[in-house]
């Protein structure tokens, strides 16, 4: 191996601006918002990464690949920027930060020196961010934007298989990317085995024990943040494998599962117990309230609710929401589907639906969405990969029914979508009536959106538009002793929100039990 790849001798060369380099930044998509920034830093405030590690500073990589300075795309940390996009959202001048983040990423990936400088770096951010999390390989190997192949180093033989069987026609992203991610996965790959979570100190003498309620990014990150401050945890989970999406939602091509378990199993063996196919009830649920085995309680069941189209047809065979099938695919349950595949919804968990269904064995996957090509809601570059691998996409189109032959799905009627927002911005779509058409299909894949399930809190806690209520500094809800945090509050989010929700939840947890809360 490259000898600076570990040590990152490219450094010195990267301090000053450099002409190229700057022509190439403005080159980039969406480049030209760059000139618009002033440097109030909000994008940093508003950044989850930032909250973990404070050396990472959007606002400082902007100002950097700005002036042209190659350093912008070398901070140490530069690569576990996860697009999660609420930089972008805070901005006051429009700059798509979350975007460029990524476009340099490509960038330095095509720069064999930079290769060198980011390479070395990152094994240091893994071991800082490894400091705030349990599961930075799992997290890092979701930010790096995957290898075509989607495969990486060690992608399990039964997803290769199966990919390979289906015959998907696995484009190639740009060779250099591609080179680079695997490097990048191959430093993820050897961090596996040197990082381990043993900074916990002893059990408190007559400690708490407090519940948590799901094993997903954020329920594990408050368990495994209490544990180390030696408090007894127990965590919940209904499914048969702890991890939430990391294990069930983001397919096993972007993330292959022995990553996750490897993670898991270092939370458990650091002293979490884990109760997997042990679903919280109304029952359980009131049993933890009343306090006599758990001092706290913290709730991090997620979105796993699918939103239905509500539209004739939606019980035929053949229709599947889109987590189901990704479930199912993760769990190994469910290797093939049918030959015609149309999936609704254009957002990032429909992308990863139909690359999954082509993965499945799909001759033809087909992608419709309201918005058009430049208002869906996935990233580009995910459009742009599933394009590559086959994935026919459709913008403007709203489905009107679901055809079938009174027992199976035979396709779908679609109307052309006008508009999708109204001048407010509010969501508001108008369709065309007159403008129709019918697409053959043998399996109807729904992706528009996810709700949290909150049936088992008796109403008892408070919510707000189908999502749990909290004091966002705090993750307090109106119970005493009752927190809350990830996507059960907010809505499908990103795992970054959802760690750093974990985190916010076990500091306030324990300031709970420990009487200081103010
Ligand atoms: C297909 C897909 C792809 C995604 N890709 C990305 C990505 O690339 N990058 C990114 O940043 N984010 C991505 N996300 C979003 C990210 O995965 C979520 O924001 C994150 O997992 C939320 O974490 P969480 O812990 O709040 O919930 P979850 O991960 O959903 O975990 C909740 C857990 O609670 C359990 N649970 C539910 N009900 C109960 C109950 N009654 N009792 C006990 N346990 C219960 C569930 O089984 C689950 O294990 C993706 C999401 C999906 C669906
Ligand atoms: S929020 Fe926007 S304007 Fe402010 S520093 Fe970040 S990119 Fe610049
Ligand atoms: S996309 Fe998310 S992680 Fe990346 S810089 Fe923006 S806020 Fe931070």
């Amino acid at each position: 191996m490259n000898r600076s790849l570990v040590t990152g001798d490219g450094k010195k060369n990267y301090r000053r601006v450099d002409p190229d380099y700057k022509h190439k930044v403005y080159g980039l998509h969406n480049a030209d918002t760059l000139r618009f920034c002033y440097q109030c830093g909000t994008c940093t405030a508003n950044c989850p990464l930032s909250q973990l590690i404070d050396v990472y500073r959007p606002n400082k990589i902007i100002e950097l690949a700005r002036l042209g300075i190659r350093n912008a795309s070398q901070s140490n940390s530069f690569l576990l920027c996860s697009a999660c996009s609420q930089c972008t959202k805070g901005c006051p001048q429009g700059v798509k930060v979350h975007e460029l983040m990524h476009a340099l990423k490509e960038l330095a990936a095509g720069d064999e020196n930079a290769q060198n400088y980011l390479l070395g770096g990152f094994e240091d951010a893994l071991t800082a961010l490894s400091r705030e999390m349990p599961f930075p390989i799992s997290y890092c190997w979701i930010c790096l934007n995957p290898p075509a192949d989607g495969a990486g180093v060690i992608a399990d033989a039964a997803t290769q298989a199966s990919a390979a069987q289906a015959g998907a026609e696995v484009a190639s992203a740009e060779a250099d990317t591609d080179m680079f991610n695997k490097l990048a996965r191959d430093v993820l790959y050897r961090a596996l085995d040197r990082i381990e979570n043993n900074d916990r100190i002893s059990d408190k003498e007559g400690a708490a024990k407090i519940a948590v309620i799901g094993s997903g990014p954020a329920g594990l990150t408050a368990a495994w943040e209490l544990n180390k401050a030696g408090y007894a945890v127990t965590v919940f989970e209904p499914l048969p494998e702890a991890g939430g999406m990391f294990t069930v939602g983001i397919p096993t091509y972007r993330l292959p599962n022995d990553i996750v378990a490897s993670e898991v199993e270092k939370i458990i063996k650091q002293g979490v117990e884990i109760r997997t196919n042990t679903p919280v009830d109304k029952v359980m649920f009131s049993d933890f309230l009343s306090g006599e085995e758990f001092k706290a309680v913290f709730i991090a069941t997620g979105a796993h609710l699918a939103r239905k189209l509500r539209i004739e047809g939606e019980n035929l065979k053949g229709a599947v929401f889109a987590l189901d099938f990704l479930r199912g695919f993760n769990l190994g349950e469910i290797n093939s589907i049918g030959n015609k595949v149309v999936v609704i919804g254009g957002g990032n968990v429909g992308i990863d639906a139909a690359r999954t269904a082509l993965r499945c064995g799909a001759e033809t996957v087909q992608m419709f969405c309201l918005e058009s090509r430049d208002e869906m809601p996935s990233h580009e570059w995910e459009i742009q990969e599933a394009v590559a691998e086959g994935v026919l996409v459709n913008p403007s189109w709203g489905p009107k029914t679901i055809l079938g032959d009174g027992e199976k799905v035979t396709g779908v009627e679609f109307i052309r979508c006008k508009s999708v927002f109204d001048e407010s911005g509010r969501f508001s779509p108008v369709f065309d009536e007159k403008s129709r058409q019918v697409v053959e299909a043998d399996t109807v894949i729904t992706a528009i959106g996810q709700s949290p399930a909150l049936d088992f809190l008796r109403e008892m806690v408070e919510t707000e538009r189908g999502a749990i209520s909290v004091d966002p500094l705090t993750m307090r809800t109106n119970l005493p002793g009752v927190f809350a945090g990830g996507d059960t509050v907010g809505g499908t989010a990103s795992l970054i929100e959802a760690i750093v929700a974990g985190k916010t939840a076990a500091g306030s947890i324990i300031r709970y039990v420990e009487g200081n809360e103010s």
